[in-house]
């Protein structure tokens, strides 16, 4: 058995801790009150840092640190400060110019390299994300184009992305051969495209902020159709989302997760009641000891899931343990930071707060705890055995958010 990180993979930690030492732990209180100048600017920065170039190969143009070197700058950059890292959306970007090749890759692919380009999943929609056999948004044949109406919410920086990963609806409910899964269909949408307007913007807690974006009668390109094409949308929208939303989110959880031991070791040691710094009294020690513990367990579950990726495995059951148990996980330590700092866990200018708040946020985003213990169980059923990283059954039904 071999699971190590390797020498850059340990660099890649180095450079973006001392990245979030300079450009984000100074400016936190920035980023408490939402100073979206100062967001837009470190957006940049993150671009230039190159952090996005991680999952891609070196022969593509990346720095080829793979998943397991994705997921440590991810958790470093979350522990730093619990945020939506920009660098997912230009690894949304890569994976679905990607995945759809041909023109999308020739024009796209040079922009997401510089760190220029974002996209997003336009896959949501109002009347309920987990039920995607549901979906209203349709795309119907026009010549070699297809036209695409209908309505996607709570995307992520959707106002802002210049382009995402749309699925639809594209077959005849009639027709037995176009019916169920064969019904979807995978396109890229770009914002430019006539039709494409974005309805309203949404704030979370943590100002997260989430677009519902409509489709009117906007003209997609034959070619735009992610492979393997029409009515076989599922496939890629399932990689691109378990890979890159799966498995990013929950190395930005195991990132709130870092943060709180940080933080509450930190107070800890400073924090003096009854003469003593309070890590002598052994209840602090204890719950220091559970935070560990869940960080040791959400560490292992999440960089395993990106080395089996890394490996060409499929990770698709280990992804939705990691994501369940780094969300569980951080909610957890992130109250027990917040009991350790006493008061001061709940004042604005203390991170325990940021990071309780921060948890919840993402319960949903990349998939809901009922749709990840759902997938884990079927895989669990069907005869998948974790430790073995065995390809199990990659679905359970066609929830996938
Ligand atoms: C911060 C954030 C960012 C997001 N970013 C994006 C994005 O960029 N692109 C995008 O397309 N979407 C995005 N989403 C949407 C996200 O994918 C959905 O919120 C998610 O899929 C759940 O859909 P829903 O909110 O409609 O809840 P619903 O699907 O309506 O779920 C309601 C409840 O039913 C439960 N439930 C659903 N299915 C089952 C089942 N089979 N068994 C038991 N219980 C079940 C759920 O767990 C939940 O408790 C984002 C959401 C958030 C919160």
């Amino acid at each position: 058995m071999s699971f190590k990180v390797t020498h850059e993979q340990e660099l890649a930690r180095k450079i973006a801790l001392e990245f979030a030492e300079r450009e984000i732990i100074p400016h936190r209180d920035k980023l408490r009150v939402e100073d979206e100048e100062f967001e837009e600017q470190l957006a940049v920065k993150e671009a230039k840092a190159g952090f996005h170039l991680a999952m891609i190969p070196r022969d593509e143009g990346g720095t080829g640190l793979g998943q397991g070197g994705r997921v440590i700058i991810l958790e470093e950059l979350g522990a730093a400060f619990p945020r939506m890292v920009s660098s997912l959306h230009r690894e949304f970007a890569y994976a679905f110019a990607k995945a759809t090749g041909g023109v999308v890759k020739e024009k796209w692919m040079p922009r997401i390299l510089k760190g220029e380009a974002s996209a997003a999943p336009f896959i949501n929609e109002p009347q309920g994300g987990s039920d995607v056999m549901n979906f209203a948004t349709t795309a119907r044949k026009d010549g070699d184009d297809w036209i695409i109406n209908g309505r996607k919410c709570f995307i992520s920086d959707g106002h802002k992305v210049d382009f995402g990963m749309i699925l639809v609806k594209t077959g005849d409910p009639k027709d037995p051969a176009t019916r169920g899964a064969r019904s979807l269909t995978a396109f890229v949408v770009e914002k430019d495209m006539p039709g494409f307007k974005v309805e309203r913007v949404e704030k979370s807690m943590v100002g997260h902020i989430t677009a519902t974006v409509s489709f009117s009668d906007v003209r997609v390109p034959g070619n735009y159709i992610v492979p393997p094409g029409v009515g076989r949308g599922l496939t890629p929208v399932f990689m691109a989302v378990w890979d890159v939303g799966r498995l990013g989110i929950s190395a930005m959880l195991l990132g709130c997760i870092l943060g709180s031991c940080r933080c509450s070791i930190k107070f800890a040691k400073e924090r003096v009641l009854f003469g003593k710094p309070i890590h002598d009294l052994q209840a602090i020690r204890h719950r220091i000891a559970d935070m560990y513990i869940d960080l040791a367990a959400a560490r292992s579950l999440t960089y395993r899931a990106a080395w089996l990726r890394d490996q060409g495995l499929s990770s698709s059951q280990e992804q939705s343990i990691a994501k369940y148990y780094c969300t569980q996980a951080a909610i957890r330590t992130s109250l027990h930071a917040i009991n350790i700092h006493g008061g001061s866990g709940v004042m604005d200018e203390y991170m325990p707060q940021m990071y309780y708040r921060y948890a919840p946020c993402l319960i949903s985003a990349g998939g809901t705890d009922e749709v990840m213990k759902d997938t884990i169980g079927v895989a669990a059923i069907n005869g998948a055995n974790p430790v073995m990283g065995a390809n199990p059954a990659e679905t359970s039904g066609f929830h996938i958010m």
